[in-house]
């Protein structure tokens, strides 16, 4: 079979894992050129290539350009096969971005499967381990895909040495998911997560959330067993049928403050605009809609994942997304069949 054609040079790593998800789904194989291309440091990084070489594992398939730094890769998937299955990325590489590759073809198998992935499981610029488990997975299941997962070791980049372990349930069909409504709220929580940072910078990023988004349930939690130091603010809201979770990330030089901001903002901002799915849920729930064919969500601006993403499933799968703008910021994401 000839391969898609694919550019990888307007988006990021998700092209990648996309095209993998999908062409260990669909059997088709392809060929991204340009992969990363205008990040700072284009082509394949640990992470990105630990989820091509996971991909060829639990799918028998085969890769070529599967190389650090590598721009262009040709994959060609076999049969997805459930197991138990053991990827150690070797750096603080994120976990969740590679359950997330593996996860929709594992629902394809004919037996359930467990995962163990060791990296990173709190990384800036990737969904936290409580996304995945509380936001990400809870609108899966609505959508038929059944998954659990535990965090067996928080990891922060950049030492990494966490592991995310997944437990996987066939789910050969999906069902249309329509989310596009928000109710009230009903409950919300801030969690400051740290290993190896004083205490009280923890309690003043609590302090600085809380300030800006009050709520009853706020801990500091510090797990202080595994390798180097690391701080996340995760602020929580939910509207009964719907959660949220936005995050704010310690970096050197960044005040405890500023972090909370960052993550208190966000959720603000996302029950400012009154549509059910945040930003970052958005542009991951587009290949499960397509999957199950159809589907309509609301969200906020979308930011370029959305496009970028949308890119690659049309090319392999019969569905055509629109986005449509409506009032107080709320845009409306529709996939349906061609
Ligand atoms: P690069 O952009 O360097 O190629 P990448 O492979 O890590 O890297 P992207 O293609 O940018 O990643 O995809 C990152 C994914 O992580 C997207 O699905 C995005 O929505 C998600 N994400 C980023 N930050 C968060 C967050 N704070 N909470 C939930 N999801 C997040």
């Amino acid at each position: 079979m000839k391969p898609i054609q694919l550019d990888g040079s307007s988006g990021g790593g998700q092209m990648l894992r996309t095209a993998l998800s999908l062409a260990m789904i669909t059997g088709q194989p392809f060929r991204m050129t340009n992969i990363r291309g205008k990040r700072p440091r284009p082509g394949l990084m640990r992470q990105h290539l630990t989820c091509v070489k996971a991909a060829c594992e639990i799918s028998g398939g085969t890769a070529d350009g599967a190389d650090i730094g590598s721009t262009e890769l040709v994959f060609r998937a076999g049969k997805v096969r459930g197991g138990s299955y053991h990827f150690a990325i070797g750096t603080a590489g994120s976990t969740t971005l590679l359950l997330q590759t593996l996860l929709p073809a594992l629902w394809q198998a004919d037996a359930a499967s467990t995962l163990k992935l060791e990296g990173g499981t709190h990384n800036p610029m990737a969904p936290p381990f409580e996304f995945i488990e509380r936001i990400f997975l809870p609108v899966l299941a609505r959508m038929g895909g059944k998954a659990t997962v535990a965090c067996e070791s928080v990891g922060f980049a950049p030492a990494g040495g966490g592991c995310l372990t997944a437990n996987i349930q066939p789910s050969p069909q999906l069902q249309p998911l329509e989310l596009v409504q928000r109710t009230e709220l009903e409950a919300s929580r801030i969690r400051v997560l740290t290993r190896h940072i004083p205490l009280p910078v923890a309690g003043r990023m609590l302090d600085a959330a809380l300030e800006a988004f009050p709520c009853k349930d706020a801990v500091v939690e510090s797990c202080e067993q595994g390798p180097g130091a690391g701080i996340v603010c995760l602020v929580e809201a939910d509207f009964g049928g719907i959660r949220e979770m936005t995050s704010g990330f310690g970096e050197h030089g960044v005040s405890a403050e500023k972090v909370a901001h960052r993550a208190t903002k966000a959720m603000n901002d996302y029950i400012g605009c009154r549509a059910p799915v945040g930003r970052h849920l958005a542009d991951q729930l587009l290949l499960p809609l397509a999957l199950a064919g159809s589907g309509t969500i609301a969200t906020m601006a979308p930011d370029t994942h959305v496009p970028t993403n949308i890119s690659v499933i049309e090319k392999f799968l019969p569905v055509k997304f629109s986005v449509r703008k409506e009032d107080r910021g709320v845009h409306i994401i529709t996939c349906e069949e061609t």
